[in-house]
């Protein structure tokens, strides 16, 4: 394999040559082209199109779908100004399978003279439905005058990604340019480096050259397979794909190699305290639990830094592996942080975990963003110097005057929320030229594509058992005009003893506006049910009042606690065994399944009343049948991938760390364990070309500079 792998780069490698070598390209527009991500002819060649567009042959007007581009051609049979809300020159383009009407809202007299009666046209434009039938809004046309047929395109025209100051044609033009330099290198030196050896390549793919392959994606001869192209099932495509994934789990092992080669203290386990803590819970470890347990546990024993993921739905129990792994920190002799994404999750961890470890004579420390004044200056000090072992908190952990005295680990939960940047932020708290160790809990479990792509820097550990005695959540969905019977449900659910939630959405993401109909909602509930006691709680809210309220509710002094998604995470009221969500088309999957998840934590059999506004859209009713039909996070996780796409379901955050130029997780998924193996095989064999390979396809995009 050595042998193979190793790379001969000629020295003037051409496509490492900068843009300012094409026709053309100036100072500016190599400004420009920098802005937009693209300095050497590689990087131009590696700019694939978005899709294209078919001006290989004229399509027959008789046979015109909406919402298609097409070439036509035909005689006009007539042509007049129409003054209807807008003035526009109508034509009607005849060939001898149809007509068609061309509308144009700008228009001068030379043009009007030109579309007469009897002129004959090539167009090109969209055909969409109009007032007067299919019409295409200011096509590009020509007139075709002689007898000489006018000529068409040979390939499929490739539609860029662009961006301002840098058009379509600009960018063909250079494309194309990039291709004749490179392809005419082709013969007499190797100019665009093949980076994978064959046997790495899917077979249907391997006869495709790099370079054939680009050839063929940047300008598609017309018989192309338009198809699959548009699928990205090419294997033209797919000879990149492979490459691309490649090189984005190099990237990550890249990434994972460098968080290894710093040092981070060596926690020897804590056997007698953790035996203490187990044994002072009213409950047993489940054998997931422990066996979770076991893995971090082992991991914190090295030196060098733990960086571990560890997923488990909703209600399995993480608090406690975390409260392990801490003590483990703490018996060494260092301090631990658990960061929480909101006030309220953080409250509860800070209120669950100073019940149990302060009575093992362990001193839990806090910090919030909205402290203040001398509480503050009082937590800050506990943590500088030691005395706070463990320190509960939300962002507010991440601030520049947090010192910490001897951080050994870091737990995030609900890593959903935070970007890697974020998580690699905490690293730099460590002490002594060493790296704490990271847990990072999330509750939205990660399908297998995600897991293997986003998170491939981490470990991965996952409780996949609920503690026993949990009855699984019955989920119903109904229209909300039967709102008044649902009110009905909860009023039973409440005179039984049981408490119930009642969740307000909004589209808009205003805090501000989701609290006013937050507390409407709330009103209404009070009038129609006045036996009961309803409380409000939302964003808007001072943190101690909020509290307040979490803690009244806890203690079984509220029924019905209204609220906006801000208890999506982290509550835990197990006498709640009845969940509202209003407009519950309007959140995803993932969203749901978490605010679901706040009941069905006792013992009792829970509900979960989807409250929906007809009509359903395909998707949204998609999301409620899931919703209906499982429990399970995972399989709900997988369809939220299908029905959202990574991007949206990791959040904006992260999508910056999945820029795939070509490969999709969804369609491609299947290649990620290959492209998983090949990346380790090049990265332990042939540094030299996992360097090239990232340049070629991250660019100098080295987002993790200083993990
Ligand atoms: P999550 O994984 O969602 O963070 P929590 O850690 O909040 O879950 O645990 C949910 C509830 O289950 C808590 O009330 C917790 O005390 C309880 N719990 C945790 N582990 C067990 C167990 N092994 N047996 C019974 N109850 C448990
Ligand atoms: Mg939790």
């Amino acid at each position: 394999m050595k042998g193979t792998l190793s790379l001969r780069r000629s020295s003037a490698d051409l496509s490492l040559q900068p843009l300012s070598v094409l026709r053309g390209v100036g100072p500016q527009l190599t400004a420009k082209l920098a802005q937009f991500g693209l300095a050497t002819l590689q990087d131009l060649l590696f700019h694939l199109p978005l899709r294209y567009i078919d001006r290989t042959k004229v399509s027959p007007i008789g046979g015109l779908q909406p919402n298609s581009e097409v070439v036509i051609e035909g005689e006009v049979r007539a042509a007049d100004v129409v003054f209807g809300r807008r003035r526009s020159l109508v034509c009607r383009l005849q060939d001898s399978s149809g007509v068609v009407t061309l509308r144009f809202f700008h228009f001068n007299r030379a043009q009007q003279a030109q579309l007469v009666a009897g002129t004959r046209l090539r167009c090109f434009g969209e055909v969409r439905r109009g007032s007067a039938g299919l019409e295409l809004y200011h096509p590009e046309y020509r007139i075709a005058a002689g007898a000489e047929p006018l000529p068409l395109e040979e390939r499929l025209t490739p539609i860029y990604p662009a961006s301002e100051g840098i058009t379509q044609l600009r960018l063909r033009d250079l494309c194309s340019q990039a291709l004749e330099r490179v392809s005419r290198a082709e013969r007499d030196q190797h100019s665009l480096a093949e980076l994978l050896p064959a046997e790495l390549l899917p077979e249907t793919s391997s006869r495709y050259s790099l370079l054939a392959a680009l050839q063929l994606l940047h300008h598609p001869p017309a018989n192309t397979d338009q198809g699959r192209l548009a699928a990205g099932e090419h294997p033209a495509q797919q000879r990149l794909v492979v490459e691309e994934l490649i090189a984005h789990q190099l990237s990550m092992l890249k990434l994972r190699a460098r968080v290894q080669s710093y040092n981070a203290p060596a926690l020897k386990e804590a056997g007698e305290l953790c035996n203490q803590f187990i044994g002072s819970l009213p409950f047993p470890l489940t054998a997931a639990q422990r066996r979770v347990s076991e893995e971090i546990g082992a991991d914190l024993t090295a030196a060098k830094p733990m960086l571990r993921l560890l997923q488990g739905d909703v209600g399995a129990g993480k608090t406690v592996v975390a409260a392990l792994a801490a003590l483990q920190a703490i018996g060494a002799g260092y301090q631990a942080a658990l960061m929480a994404p909101t006030e309220i999750l953080a409250e509860q961890h800070r209120d669950t975990l100073t019940s149990w470890l302060t009575p093992l004579g362990i001193k839990v420390g806090w910090l919030s963003g909205k402290q203040k004044g001398k509480a503050r200056e009082m937590q800050l000090a506990a943590v500088a110097d030691g005395s706070a072992q463990l320190v509960v908190g939300t962002h507010a952990l991440f601030q520049d005057e947090v010192v910490f005295a001897k951080l050994a680990l870091t737990v995030i939960d609900e890593q959903h929320r935070f970007g890697v940047e974020q998580r690699l932020t905490l690293r730099r708290k460590g002490h002594a030229g060493s790296v704490p160790h990271q847990l990072i809990m999330t509750a939205t479990p990660i399908p297998r594509t995600l897991a293997m792509s986003a998170y491939a820097d981490l470990d991965c550990s996952v409780i996949d058992q609920l503690p026993p005695g949990r009855t699984p959540v019955e989920t119903l969905a109904l229209a909300e005009q039967r709102r008044s019977d649902v009110m009905q449900r909860v009023r039973a659910a409440c005179n039984e003893g049981r408490q119930a939630y009642w969740v307000c959405t909004l589209i808009e993401e205003s805090e501000s506006l989701a609290a006013q109909a937050a507390e409407a909602t709330a009103a209404e509930l009070q009038l129609q049910l006045p036996e009961l006691r309803v409380a409000l709680v939302h964003g808007r809210l001072k943190p101690r009042e909020k509290s307040e309220i979490m803690a009244q509710f806890k203690a079984g002094e509220i029924n019905l606690l209204v609220a906006t998604t801000v208890i999506e995470v982290g509550v835990d009221v197990p006498n709640a065994s009845l969940m509202i969500i209003e407009n519950a088309e309007r959140l995803g999957l993932s969203q749901l399944h978490q605010l679901r998840g706040r009941v069905g934590r006792g013992s009792a059999v829970s509900h979960c009343v989807l409250l929906y506004a007809p009509p359903l859209g395909r998707i949204a009713s998609e999301r409620l049948r899931t919703m209906r039909a499982t429990n399970d996070g995972f399989a709900i996780a997988e369809k939220d991938l299908q029905l959202r796409g990574p991007g949206e379901l990791l959040g904006t955050r992260q999508t910056g760390d999945l820029q795939l130029r070509i490969a999709d997780l969804q369609r491609d998924g299947h290649l990620l364990p290959g492209a998983r193996q090949s990346a380790e095989q090049l990265f332990s064999q042939a540094p030299e070309r996992v360097e090239a390979l990232l340049v070629r396809w991250l660019g100098d995009r080295d987002q993790y500079a200083d993990a």
